[in-house]
């Protein structure tokens, strides 16, 4: 089979039509309405293009006209789906774009109605496409590679359109577009059916990409405070031992709350919770760079330090627990005063497990709750005899 351009046109509506298909499929999945757009932009596609056909019977108003309206729609769709997708506002001022395909009926037809028609129609594609290239531009925070994908391939289908237009008024370019004759028309239709592999792959790969990520960061964290969970802590604590030796020892802090139960029986729940994001705050705030923190779950925290000193484990372990003190002591009045607890290990050496590390600290704070609370308890690992160390 030649590709001639109706067979070029036949693949293209059973492209855009499974485009539409797929991205509409996705949009079910995970209902983010940026797919919805790109979905009805693809379906548009295959309308128009089945449109377009219509040439070949002399329809001309509908086959090029009208179907060449339906590309523009089509791809201010797609401007729509990446405004949604970047949370970008649009302003009003790019529905002016359908007064200038309106305005475009008005052209008289002379020798020269197939090159301005073309090259207004490409010309606002290319404006609609740059700028949805333009919007997946990085801004502060980085983008996914499905969008950086999207955004290139956009770019790449904006400054061919460009150069359509610019084809279509140099002299002497043959374009007669109810024959669908002279070359740019047929490139133009092979680009067409490749540009809507390439956008609709890179569309999915976009969110499915960003949505991965957000359910990565969902499954890390703690939903109350926001801080690591155990999981996350988990794989993020063997980079931390790897760095640990006897000339730079590591620590682990192990946070509990003292009487946390009386504040949300006496106060609910609601109130127990603040206090939690309260100390999760502190705790951000205090964090050595390069240092993990987590919660482990109920009232109990944990810092890991990946260089560390007794000294710096019981000045970060004070702050805390002044901190701590009187923000609860402000807030709450309870019959016993709700303080923290820490137990505390520094280690020379490349722990077992981070479960291990967690055992000793916890067996450190075991001890400084018996002590009567309110106080931290450090157990130097480093040295060759274990040496405990309290501060009340
Ligand atoms: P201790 O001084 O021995 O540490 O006793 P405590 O009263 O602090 O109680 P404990 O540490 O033994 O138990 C933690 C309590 O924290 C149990 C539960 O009522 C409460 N808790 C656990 N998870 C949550 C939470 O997500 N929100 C709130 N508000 N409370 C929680
Ligand atoms: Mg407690």
């Amino acid at each position: 089979m030649a590709l001639d351009p109706i067979t070029m046109l036949t693949i293209t509506i059973a492209l855009a039509a499974a485009a539409a298909l797929y991205l509409a499929v996705e949009w079910r999945n995970v209902r983010e309405s940026s797919l919805l757009f790109w979905a009805t932009g693809f379906a548009i596609i295959s309308v128009g293009s089945t449109l377009a056909l219509l040439r070949s019977s002399g329809i001309l108003l509908i086959g090029i006209w009208f179907a060449n309206g339906m590309l523009v729609t089509a791809h201010w769709m797609f401007l729509l789906g990446v405004a949604r997708f970047t949370e970008a506002k649009l302003s009003r001022g790019w529905y002016l774009i359908f007064v200038v395909w309106l305005a475009m009926l008005l052209l008289p037809e002379e020798a020269w109605w197939s090159k301005v028609m073309l090259a207004s129609n490409s010309l606002l594609i290319t404006i609609l496409v740059l700028r949805a290239s333009f919007l997946l531009r990085p801004h502060g925070r980085s983008l996914s590679v499905g969008a950086v994908q999207l955004r290139f391939v956009l770019l790449i289908h904006g400054l061919f359109y460009f150069s359509k237009a610019v084809t279509a008024v140099v002299p002497g370019t043959l374009i007669d577009l109810a024959a669908f004759r002279g070359e740019i028309i047929q490139i133009s239709l092979v680009e067409g059916a490749m540009a809507i592999m390439l956008i609709a792959l890179s569309m999915t790969g976009s969110e499915r990409y960003r949505r991965e990520k957000r359910i990565a960061r969902l499954a890390a964290r703690d939903p109350l405070t926001a801080l690591y969970n155990r999981r996350a802590l988990e794989v993020r604590a063997p980079r931390l031992f790897e760095d640990v030796s006897p000339e730079r020892p590591g620590a682990l802090l192990l946070i509990d709350i003292d009487n946390f139960k009386p504040v949300n029986d006496l106060y609910g729940h609601t109130a127990g919770d603040r206090l939690l994001v309260v100390l999760s705050e502190m705790i951000r705030s205090v964090l050595p760079e390069g240092s993990l923190a987590a919660r482990l779950g109920g009232d109990e925290f944990v810092i890991l330090l990946g260089h560390a000193s007794s000294e710096k484990v019981v000045e970060l372990g004070g702050i805390l627990r002044e901190q701590f003190h009187k923000a609860a002591s402000q807030a709450f009045d309870t019959p016993q005063p709700v303080t923290l607890s820490i137990g505390a290990n520094l280690f020379g050496h490349r722990p077992a497990s981070l479960a291990a590390l967690i055992e000793q600290g916890d067996a450190a704070l075991y001890e400084s709750k018996r002590g009567g609370r309110n106080s931290i308890r450090l157990v130097d690992r480093t040295a060759t005899n274990v040496e405990s160390l309290g501060t009340p």
